[in-house]
């Protein structure tokens, strides 16, 4: 197939790498070939297409739960977590068989949004073959809760058996087991799973889950009694979230929310090599919480982004989310905010989120209808979302090295 040059406006290569205006793309099919200054690029392949337009890598969307697509507004926020976590249990049990349809969307939706690779939590593992039809890789994140030891063992025997019973997840797919929290995961059950490989756990979403675990009182002392344990079983096991479970932390582990962190809780995710996962659109929405994103920022801590699900989000788009970052954290550079929705690493797609030379991970293109901005990444941050993106080449998980 003959190389075709795409020059554009501007072209983000990806993180930490400078944008280029007037910049161009090489490609071979969905493989890229080259990027750089136009003239460059068409001295080398020949002429290129002229575009007016962003040209930058396809987003990662780090953390969602693609089976709550149906309960899409349907779980009423800011009365806390515990009370959102009854609702959300309450909506899910009724099982209106609109699970299948809502997954279709918002696979769609991610598609729509630009995204190439998720973090998707799952109990069902359903929604790998929606994932796979759009072409989007990454992680299943195939969670596990229980608090009482019984119920965390059989949680546990019965995701096992689920995985066994499901064959391979789809190109570019891998499943990994993981707690769901510190309040619903037995904590030896957390830990051997956050120990076994890549994984997953909300954790320090909220104020309350530090008074659960260190004082073993509050809103989550109240649940997990309404749920079964036996009193006598409630017991204080750590100084705050993150230390009930920061042996147990590693570079493989994604940490949900962390909104919720005293300084030895940063020093300790610091240490720890995690990833966080920020989804500041469902703290607003469940508890008005809000992550402090210049600390975690000047504490050096790896970051990726997330929307969380439909039930607690209003989409399934990383660059909505960050548009809600830029919008509160102004100070923060725009290109910084853009480099956590190409955290391709965190979800185990390493080759998305960077337009590098004989990967295909995905090209996106965004449409400048004559704005001409100086700074292309605050324009993509924009409060109004940007005109429909399109796809310039698709993400080819199957041409993973
Ligand atoms: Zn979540």
């Amino acid at each position: 197939m003959p190389v075709r040059v795409v020059a554009a406006t501007w072209v983000l290569p990806g993180p930490d790498l400078p944008p280029l205006r007037d910049g161009a793309v090489a490609l071979d099919g969905d493989r890229i070939v080259d990027v750089g200054p136009r003239l460059v690029m068409e001295a080398q392949h020949g002429a290129a297409e002229r575009v007016d337009a962003v040209l930058l890598p396809a987003l990662v969307n780090a953390h969602l739960h693609l089976e709550l697509s149906h309960l899409a507004g349907k779980v009423p926020g800011g009365r806390g977590l515990v009370p959102w976590i009854e609702a959300l249990v309450a909506q899910r049990a009724r099982r209106d068989g609109a699970i299948e349809e809502g997954m279709a969307r918002g696979a769609a939706a991610l598609r729509e949004a630009g995204v190439a690779a998720v973090g998707d939590v799952t109990n069902g593992l359903g929604s790998a073959r929606h994932l796979a039809r759009e072409g989007i890789s990454g992680t299943l994140f195939h969670e596990v809760y229980g608090f009482t030891e019984a119920r965390a063992a059989e949680a546990m025997r019965a995701a096992s058996e689920a995985r066994n019973r499901m064959g391979p997840p789809g190109p570019g797919l891998r499943v990994a087991p993981s707690p769901h929290a510190v309040y619903s995961t037995h904590l030896p059950a957390a830990a051997a799973l956050l120990s076994a490989g890549p994984a997953s756990i909300h954790l320090a979403e909220v104020p309350e889950e530090r008074a659960f675990v260190a004082e073993a009182s509050g809103p989550f002392a109240d649940l997990v009694l309404r749920l079964g344990l036996d009193p006598g079983a409630l017991r204080p096991f750590g100084r705050s979230a993150v230390g009930a479970v920061s042996r147990w932390l590693g570079p493989g582990t994604l940490v949900v929310h962390a909104v919720d962190l005293d300084d030895l809780d940063v020093a300790t995710l610091r240490a720890s090599g995690a990833t966080v996962v920020l989804c500041p659109r469902s703290n607003r929405h469940v508890s008005g919480g809000f992550p402090d994103l210049p600390r975690l920022l000047a504490a050096d801590i790896p970051l990726a982004v997330g929307t969380d699900s439909l039930a607690s989000s209003p989409s399934l788009s990383p660059l909505e989310e960050l548009a809600v970052l830029h919008q509160a954290f102004p100070e923060v550079s725009p290109a910084r905010l853009l480099a956590m929705g190409w955290n391709g690493t965190a979800v185990g797609a390493p080759e998305v989120g960077r337009l590098a030379a004989g990967t295909a991970p995905g090209v996106l293109s965004v449409p400048l209808e004559g704005a001409d901005p100086i700074d292309p990444f605050a324009w993509l941050l924009r409060a109004q979302a940007p005109g429909a993106l399109s796809w310039l080449a698709r993400h080819r998980p199957e041409d993973r090295a």
